[in-house]
């Protein structure tokens, strides 16, 4: 869905303000060095020169020039780096930090949409402007195995390791997880630590709960013209985001149109080999019973389908 022009302006304006933010630190720690090593200056003066006489030589064609100027150059680059190293620093502390390295948080690498901008686009069309938040505290680094006891944490290494093979295959291999269990067993902590690693690999995410998903769904089913053509129109990354998280499958209230959106959601990412991660309170039985034999025998083919131990960890964690 092409962004309207507000939506548009007001990523851009994030990359204008990262961009200044990213000067501004740059200024100051470079004063800061200036500073602390002041003999730093004439050295950056004399690659600087060097580097305008190698264009210059460059131009007039001038190659025993333009080989002398290269030679002194690189002279000088490792003279600066034993400079810097004995302050403890390095070349890279002379350059602009940036969110995206990239794209050097312009949004764009040439004239395509750089990934940064794709999930900002996401991140608006659904919502989700929160979910960074989220997985800054839910993560592989948060996740911890002391609300499992027994066999329950054995199994819970099992799908830790699952998932954390979900990620680096992720590039290679197409899969798709199911993660069943209670309430608060952590299927929603695990799935943040698998949205939270893919996100931070550069691949766009799109997290929504079941009600959420088919509350879209509905909105665009109605928009008129073929249905998928709308869906396409209207919320083009539930079928081609790289990873579409469903969670609380089950929850919503299922009626003979969320039965079919579901079908057509797993069915046409399966199509496109695009990866989905769904998880429910519910049984397989359940799960047939409401969503249809054949969602759920796409679903047994195409997912590697995990069950999450445990009683609630949320009650746990308020009792400790
Ligand atoms: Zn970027």
């Amino acid at each position: 869905m092409p962004l309207i022009n507000t939506q548009y302006d007001s990523i851009m304006r994030e990359y204008a303000r990262r961009q200044a933010q990213s000067r501004q630190e740059l200024e100051e720690r470079l004063a800061r060095i200036h500073r602390e090593i002041p003999q730093l200056l004439s050295l950056e003066e004399a690659i600087t020169a060097c580097q305008a006489g190698k264009v210059r030589a460059a131009v007039s064609q001038d190659t025993m020039q333009r080989n002398a100027l290269e030679n002194r150059l690189q002279e000088l680059l490792k003279n600066r780096e034993a400079l810097l190293s004995e302050h403890g620093l390095s070349p890279s502390d002379l350059e602009p930090i940036y969110t995206c390295p990239d794209c050097q948080d312009t949004g764009y690498i040439g004239d395509r949409k750089c990934h940064c901008f794709l999930q900002a686009e996401i991140d608006l069309l659904y919502h989700q402007s929160h979910l960074k938040e989220v997985l800054e505290k839910e993560n592989f680094h948060t996740f911890s195995y002391a609300w499992y006891e027994g066999e329950d944490r054995e199994i819970m290494r099992r799908n830790v390791m699952d998932a954390r093979l979900f990620i680096e295959s992720f590039d290679t291999s197409f899969q798709n997880l199911l993660f069943l269990g209670a309430v608060g067993t952590g299927k929603t902590f695990l799935s943040n630590c698998i949205a939270k690693e893919l996100m931070n690999s550069c691949h766009s995410v799109v997290y929504l709960t079941a009600f959420q998903l088919f509350e879209l769904l509905s909105r665009a089913a109605f928009g008129g013209e073929r249905q998928a053509q709308s869906y396409q129109q209207t919320y083009p990354y539930i079928f081609d985001c790289d990873l579409l998280i469903i969670d609380d499958l089950g929850t919503e209230l299922p009626n003979s149109f969320t039965v079919s959106q579901f079908f057509l959601c797993v069915n046409e990412r399966i199509l496109r080999k695009k990866s989905t991660l769904i998880s429910s309170n519910l049984d397989m039985e359940a799960l047939r019973n409401i969503y249809s034999e054949r969602t759920l025998s796409r679903i047994i083919s195409c997912y590697t389908i995990r069950q999450l131990p445990g009683n609630d960890i949320r009650i746990k964690k308020k009792l400790s």
